[in-house]
C-alpha cells in the first residue's frame, strides 16, 4: 500500500512533532485542529523546531522549504477525505477520540488506515467505533517526536496483519524503531514509565524530598537524562493524570491510584510547560 497523503488530526505538541516528521521524510501532510489559531500554533512550532535544525546545520534552509510547503493546515474534518494514512493525536480524552474516529471513519475512503497516537486508551475500545476495526492501530509516538527513535506500535485484538505491516513500514521511513506492544492498559511505555512518575509525585506530596531533589536523585542516581518531574511537565499533568486513570481503571489495582497532588496541579490548571508552570516554573 503506497501512502501519498498522510493525515494528522491535532496540532498540539505531539500532533505537529509527527506531522514535521512525516513531512521530513517526504509525505504530504494534511494537519488538522478545530481552531485556525491551534492550527497556526503548531505550525510555528515546526517552523522554529527546522529554523533550529537549520542553525545547527542538519539541515539546509532550502530543505526547510520543502519540508514546511509539505505540510498544510485545516479545521475541518473533512478535507482528510483523501489522505492515505491518519494518525489521530487529539487530547487524551476517550469521548473526544471516539467521535473523531467515528467521524473519520464516515469520511475516508475503505483503504485507510486510522492509527491512534493515544498514551492509554485501549485500541480495541477505540477500533470498535469504527466499521474498519482490522484497520485501526496504535501509534504511539515518544515526546519530543522529531527527537526520540521510538514508536510503540499497540494491534488491538482486531488490527489486521497487513494494517501492523503498513505501520511498521511507515515507522522505518519516519527514521524510528518500532516496539510492538499488546493492547492491554498503558501498553510496555506508560505501564512502566507513568507510576514512577506518579510516585515521584507521591514523593513530593509526602515530604520525602522538593522538587529538585526528587530529579537529582533519579538523573544523577540512576542516570535519567530527565527527573520524572521535569519529564511529567514536558508529558503534561493533565496527559499524566488520564494516563494514570486509565492505568487504575483498567487493573482496578490501587497501585496505580494517581497522587492526590498530581490532581490539585490538574485541578489548577498547573500541566507544565505547556501552560508555563507545573512543578517547574516556565
Ligand atoms: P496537546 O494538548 O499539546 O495537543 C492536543 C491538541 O488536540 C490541541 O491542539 C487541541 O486543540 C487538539 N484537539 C482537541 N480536540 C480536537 C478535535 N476534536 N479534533 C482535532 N484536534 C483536537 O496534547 P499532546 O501532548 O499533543 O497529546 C496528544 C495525544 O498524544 C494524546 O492522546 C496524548 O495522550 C498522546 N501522547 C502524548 C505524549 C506527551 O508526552 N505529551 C506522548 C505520547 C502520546
Amino acid at each position: 500500500m503506497e501512502i501519498k497523503k498522510f493525515g494528522v488530526i491535532g496540532a498540539g505538541q505531539m500532533g505537529n512533532g509527527i506531522a514535521q516528521v512525516a513531512a521530513t521524510s517526504g509525505l504530504n501532510v494534511l494537519m488538522s485542529d478545530i481552531k485556525e489559531e491551534f492550527t497556526a500554533k503548531g505550525l510555528a512550532a515546526i517552523e522554529k523546531n527546522l529554523s533550529r535544525s537549520v542553525a545547527k546545520e542538519r539541515i539546509s534552509a532550502d530543505e526547510k522549504d520543502a519540508i514546511l510547503s509539505r505540510i498544510s493546515t485545516t479545521t475541518d474534518l473533512q478535507q482528510m477525505k483523501d489522505v492515505d494514512f491518519i494518525v489521530e493525536a487529539a487530547v487524551e480524552r476517550e469521548d473526544l477520540k471516539f467521535k473523531i474516529f467515528q467521524d473519520l471513519d464516515a469520511i475516508c475512503p475503505d483503504h485507510v488506515i486510522l492509527s491512534t497516537n493515544t498514551s492509554s486508551i485501549p485500541i480495541g475500545r477505540i477500533a470498535a467505533q469504527t466499521k474498519r476495526p482490522e484497520k485501526v492501530i496504535g501509534m504511539h509516538f515518544m515526546n519530543p517526536v522529531p527527537v526520540m527513535k521510538l514508536v510503540e506500535v499497540i494491534k488491538g485484538l482486531p488490527t489486521s496483519e497487513e494494517t501492523f505491516q503498513v505501520t511498521l513500514d511507515l515507522c522505518e521511513k519516519f527514521g524510528k524503531t518500532a516496539a510492538e506492544a499488546s493492547d492491554f492498559p498503558g501498553f510496555i511505555a506508560n505501564r512502566i514509565l507513568l507510576p514512577m512518575i506518579n510516585e515521584a509525585v507521591f514523593c513530593l506530596y509526602q515530604g520525602v524530598g522538593k522538587v529538585e531533589d526528587i530529579d537529582t536523585v533519579m538523573k544523577l542516581g540512576m542516570n535519567h537524562p530527565m527527573g520524572p518531574l521535569a519529564l511529567a511537565d514536558l508529558i503534561g499533568l493533565d496527559t499524566c493524570l488520564a494516563i494514570m486513570e486509565t492505568l487504575y481503571d483498567g487493573f482496578k489495582d490501587s497501585k496505580y491510584r494517581p497522587c492526590p497532588l498530581l490532581r490539585k496541579y490538574v485541578e489548577a490548571g498547573w500541566l507544565g510547560r505547556k501552560t508555563g508552570k507545573g512543578f517547574y516554573q516556565y
